[in-house]
């Protein structure tokens, strides 16, 4: 069982008008080719969807700048490339599914894959098992089967806890249920909400392949994807403010410069939207902000981990402990490096107790976590990164998650205010995709087709 495939296994249900535009999010960029824009845009923030925005428009005719708050470009995608011998993902790091944008341009940049052949480990009943042991193991079938079945819920929206005392899932398993959905999804299973998972696995067209590249970094697939945009951005310019007054949409960061242009793609975290750290002038909608609000995103943490010597079974990808740290995975693995390595991924409540121990106190959290589960974990332990995305600033989580009772918020999100102002960033994706790098690619190109489009119909 990878990672996020659990969740994509299932036929699609909805009636076709309702993933309309997911159909349209994840045409090619092909399906541009005969609109033209001559106008200036400004896009707000160089991540995958800013950058993607930028790259069709430029190719399109229009004039780009990008805004980036940070000194950096890529925003959730961020590769360390001194801690190893091989990069070291902090932020994105696995395609999830060959039907998708990204793994086309991996590919074209020349990627090769981890072997997926490995296993994934499970701790529960009091032991460490193989996937195939546990899945000799009826609670634990039981468990994955609820997890299927969130495509067929009908009860009304709750979070996904409530939804595995619903499902009988049982408590020597619940940790596992809690990686699997609420970790994966950013958060933890008290948070997450059954319709935005429902509708998740309902409109997800992507395929359900998890694929780790080999020696080709996250980064170096965006640059490959996006080369002008990437000359287009300008870092250290945080928004303060967009100002929709008068002919042209005014722009301006927080040192003070002002910038002109025909109309503004703002494609900046949702945290950003809910800490109103951009103020819209006129103010948004109502109907958008509390969408806003709806949207759910918080602290999140990856952990990586090097060790002298592999303390974990031979064939293993990922292990499933039941602790604060839902799941670790091999980084160094399938002969990529000498090195030993491996990721913690944390999300939510858990993400929340560790941050309050500090670096040192979480390191020794999860060394303490891997002891309990292989031994040597503390004996082996050479150096390590705790890389907190809940204290990026311009960022300040992991990624967007649907919560109970959201509604249609994510439409609304996605809908542009006026004929000037587009948003677009992962938590905007209305087919399915939030929270990916494809996602967030595919809200660019609806962005841009937006803009395109308004150019053809004036
Ligand atoms: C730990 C972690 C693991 C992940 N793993 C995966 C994975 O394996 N596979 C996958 O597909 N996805 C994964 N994701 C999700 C993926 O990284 C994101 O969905 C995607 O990168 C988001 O792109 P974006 O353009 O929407 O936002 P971002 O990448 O966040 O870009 C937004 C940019 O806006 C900038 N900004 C914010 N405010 C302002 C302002 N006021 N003015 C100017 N700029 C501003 C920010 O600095 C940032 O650079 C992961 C994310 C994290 C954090």
């Amino acid at each position: 069982m990878n990672r996020r495939k659990f969740l994509h296994q299932t036929a699609w249900s909805m009636p076709a008008l309702l993933w309309l535009p997911s159909v349209l999010a994840s045409c090619k960029k092909t399906s541009v080719d005969d609109l033209q824009y001559s106008g200036k845009v400004l896009i707000i923030g160089a991540g995958a969807a800013g950058l993607y925005a930028a790259q069709i428009l430029l190719d399109q005719g229009a004039q780009v700048t990008i805004l980036e708050a940070s000194n950096r470009i890529g925003g959730r995608i961020y590769t360390n490339t001194d801690f190893s011998d091989f990069p070291i993902e902090l932020g994105a790091e696995e395609i999830h599914g060959e039907n998708s944008i990204l793994h086309e341009e991996a590919l074209a940049a020349g990627a090769t894959f981890l072997s997926d052949e490995l296993e994934d480990y499970y701790y529960f009943n009091g032991s460490l098992k193989s996937e195939s042991n546990a899945t000799e193991n009826t609670l634990f079938n039981s468990m994955l089967q609820s997890i299927d079945d969130i495509v067929n819920y009908n009860g009304g929206d709750t979070t996904a806890a409530a939804y595995g005392e619903i499902s009988n899932v049982s408590d020597n398993v619940v940790h596992i249920f809690n990686a699997l959905v609420g970790n994966e999804h950013g958060t933890d299973n008290t948070r997450v909400g059954m319709h935005g998972l429902r509708t998740e696995a309902e409109r997800w067209t992507a395929g359900d392949q998890n694929k780790m590249m080999r020696n080709t970094s996250m980064f170096e697939v965006l640059a490959h994807a996006c080369p002008k945009a990437i000359s287009a951005v300008l870092t250290e310019k945080a928004v303060q403010r967009i100002d929709l007054n008068g002919n042209d949409v005014e722009v301006t960061t927080l040192d003070g410069s002002i910038f002109y242009a025909d109309a503004v793609i703002c494609a900046v975290p949702i945290t950003q939207l809910k800490n109103n750290s951009i103020e819209f002038i006129p103010p948004l909608p109502t109907a958008k902000t509390a969408a806003i609000q709806k949207i759910g995103m918080g602290r999140g943490m990856k952990i990586i981990l090097q060790f002298n010597q592999r303390i974990w079974p031979s064939n293993m990808a990922s292990v499933y402990g039941k602790r604060n740290i839902p799941i670790f995975w091999v980084t160094s693995a399938d002969g990529r490096s000498d090195a030993f390595i491996l990721t913690g991924f944390v999300n939510g409540a858990s993400a929340e107790y560790l941050f309050g121990l500090g670096e040192e106190g979480i390191i020794l959290q999860a060394l303490d976590e891997l002891d309990e589960l292989f031994g040597e974990a503390t004996t082996a332990f050479v150096s390590a990164i705790v890389h907190d995305w809940g204290s990026v600033p311009f960022i300040e989580g992991t990624y967007s998650y649907p919560t109970p009772d959201m509604g249609n918020a994510i439409e609304i999100l996605a809908q542009p205010v006026g004929t000037r102002l587009f948003f677009a960033g992962e938590a905007s994706h209305t087919g399915g995709h939030t929270s990916t790098v494809h996602g967030a690619m595919e809200t660019g190109l609806r962005a841009a087709i937006e803009i395109l489009q308004s150019n053809r119909d004036e």
